[in-house]
């Protein structure tokens, strides 16, 4: 800590992002929940020599095309939707502007660990409201807050995913509060709450094209709700950064959207090799959450969690995990292709044959 930090700062707990190991080509990633698969072709081909010129040029801050284009996809107008740097960058802006003195905050105690990173960061005070033994969300629980709700659906790091039934609970039980949904991982099986945007002006739903969407790297989240949230959102940003969304991003993310089918089927794909990993794993004695995201969370009796990913990590797998007490015997196993997956599970039977 330098001399120059301000003292606000001084206790703040950083997030700590999975391993991004720099001998990278000889891991098999199973920790970031990234894709394993590139790209569409389209968004290769987008990215062109003249496109790669332009970037002398400030890039389009308001996204005409881009935001056009995902209006049709999602069937909002282009009004609905607010693009930042990343959805780690939207959920930073609605603790910040959402959450404060007067309005404070609630989501659940195991979930994406920003939360509470944004929380601190923004000084607000955040009820973290417990899950049940089996590691649900009792929505119930979310219902008359009085506070700016914020809820993974799927949750993370479990995959469990409220209904959309459930969430209109939420929204109606509070209707003078805005009701956040991160769908950073909508795809892999659940309901997206999009739709609910038309009937409910305190929903917003973030998403991201960071997991199902193959762009990690070009760090592009979106949110959709009612324009007067929208609004408020875009003042923040012209507050602190109108250029958020690089050149090639929107011109990669053009050219993604054009391609919706494309990541579709790797969605589909993703969830046949999630069904296989969870048969595997169950026939060897472990205990799996059952999920609807591109990741599994699971627990053996046999080895303890740390012990797992050591051993994971020795063989050159890396999978994430967690320290906080309740989720210590677990590990996140992101999936990954049918062939990584075989190699996951054969270097586990390996492992459990020798403790
Ligand atoms: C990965 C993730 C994000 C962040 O995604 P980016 O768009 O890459 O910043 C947000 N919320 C949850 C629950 C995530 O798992």
């Amino acid at each position: 800590m330098s001399k120059f930090l301000i003292s606000k700062y001084h206790e703040l707990e950083a997030y700590t992002p999975g391993e991004q190991p720099k001998d990278m080509e000889t891991f098999i990633k199973l920790n970031t929940n990234e894709s394993p698969f590139s790209p569409s072709p389209g968004v290769v081909s987008a990215l062109t020599n003249e496109e790669i010129n332009k970037l002398r040029l400030y890039c389009d801050p308001d996204c005409t095309l881009l935001r056009k284009k995902m209006a049709e996809l999602f069937d909002v107008t282009p009004d609905n939707i607010f693009l930042s740097n990343g959805s780690d960058d939207i959920l930073n802006f609605i603790f910040m502007i959402f959450c404060g003195d007067e309005v404070k905050a609630a989501f659940p105690e195991i979930s994406y660990g920003f939360y509470k990173v944004y929380a601190q960061l923004h000084n607000v005070d955040s009820y973290k409201v417990p899950l049940r033994e089996d590691f649900s969300i009792d929505h119930k629980d979310f219902c008359g807050l009085n506070r700016t709700i914020i809820i993974a659906n799927p949750n993370a790091p479990t995959g469990i995913a409220l209904t959309l039934d459930q969430i209109e609970e939420i929204l109606q039980s509070n209707p003078n509060d805005l009701v956040v949904i991160d769908e950073a991982y909508v795809d892999f099986g659940a309901d997206s709450a999009v739709k609910l945007t038309k009937e409910y002006s305190n929903l917003l739903v973030v998403q991201t094209f960071s997991k199902s969407r193959s762009m990690a790297g070009a760090r592009l989240g979106f949110a959709i709700g009612a324009k007067e949230i929208i609004d408020d959102l875009n003042t923040i940003k012209y507050s602190t950064n109108p250029y958020n969304i690089n050149r090639l991003t929107q011109a990669a993310a053009c050219a993604a959207v054009d391609e919706n089918e494309y990541y579709m089927e790797k969605c589909r794909v993703i969830m046949e090799n999630r069904a296989f990993t969870v048969k595997k794993l169950e026939s060897l004695g472990f205990t799996v959450i059952p999920s609807k995201a591109n990741f599994i969370f699971v627990k053996s009796d046999k080895i303890d969690g740390e012990e797992l990913y050591l051993k994971l990590k020795e063989r050159k797998i890396l999978i994430r995990h967690f320290t906080a007490e309740k989720i210590a015997q677990y590990n996140r196993v992101t999936i990954g292709t049918l062939e990584q997956m075989k190699t996951f599970i054969k270097a586990v039977e390996e492992i459990l044959s020798e403790v």
